[in-house]
Formats: structure tokens, sequence, C-alpha cells
């Protein structure tokens, strides 16, 4: 673990709603906003917004923040990935924004589904609390 980096959680609620939502966006790519709160070592996540204006494809989702008012409460963006993979691709890391970024691979059933990265595409450990 670097130091200085915060400690992610997840209400299960979140977990939930991103594996549903990338369920029900399958074939295509589903985004989410995710809403959430920081302190110095923690970032606890603890909703998540469907983005105004979102556009999904088979091997892209995007929005625009344009739709959004500034709000400090966004901490990141959730995507699922249909293939299954885990990884962020190369587009996904240019174009993170927020502190963390959330991957949802197929088939979305649990939580083992579900990868976090920072902004630079470091996995970053996670726990989910009820
Ligand atoms: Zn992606």
């Amino acid at each position: 673990m670097v130091a200085g980096r915060r400690k992610v959680l997840f209400k299960r609620s979140v977990v939930e709603s991103i594996l549903s939502y990338s369920k029900m966006c399958y074939p295509n790519e589903g985004i989410l906003l995710l809403r959430g709160r920081k302190t110095r070592d923690t970032l606890e996540v603890n909703g998540v917004v469907i983005p105004p204006g979102a556009m999904h494809g088979r091997n892209f989702s995007s929005f625009s923040w344009f739709f959004l008012p500034p709000d400090r409460s966004y901490v990141g963006v959730a995507h699922s990935h249909p293939s299954g993979a885990m990884e962020p691709s190369h587009q996904d890391i240019l174009h993170s924004s927020g502190s963390i970024m959330v991957i949802a691979g197929y088939p979305f059933t649990d939580e083992g589904c579900i990868s976090v990265y920072d902004t630079e595409g470091n996995k970053m450990d996670f726990s989910v609390e009820d």
C-alpha cells in the first residue's frame, strides 16, 4: 500500500447498484457516477447517479460533465466491461475523472466482478460495508 493512499470503502447498496445497472445495460457498457465522501485516509462511496446524456455502446460509454453542476461529492466514475475484462483500457485511463475509476466485469455477479483503480490505472484495494 502506497503511503498516503486512501482506503476505498463501498456501501453494499452501491456495489449492488453497479452490478445491476451493468446487467441492465449488457451487452452495452453502462456508466455511473459515484458519489461519496473523502476524509484524510478514507474514500467512502455511498451513492450512484445515472449521468445525464449518457451514451452506451458495445465498447464505450460516455457522458458530458457539462450537464452536471460542479459538485465535490462526485468521487469518480464506474463503468462496465461486457467483455469481462477487469483492466482499464487505455481510453479509460485517458478519460478518467474524479479520484477513482471502478470497472465491473461481466458476469456482474458479486463484488469479485468489481475492480477499483486510481486515475493512473493503479489497482486499489477496497472493502464493502453493509
Ligand atoms: Zn472501459
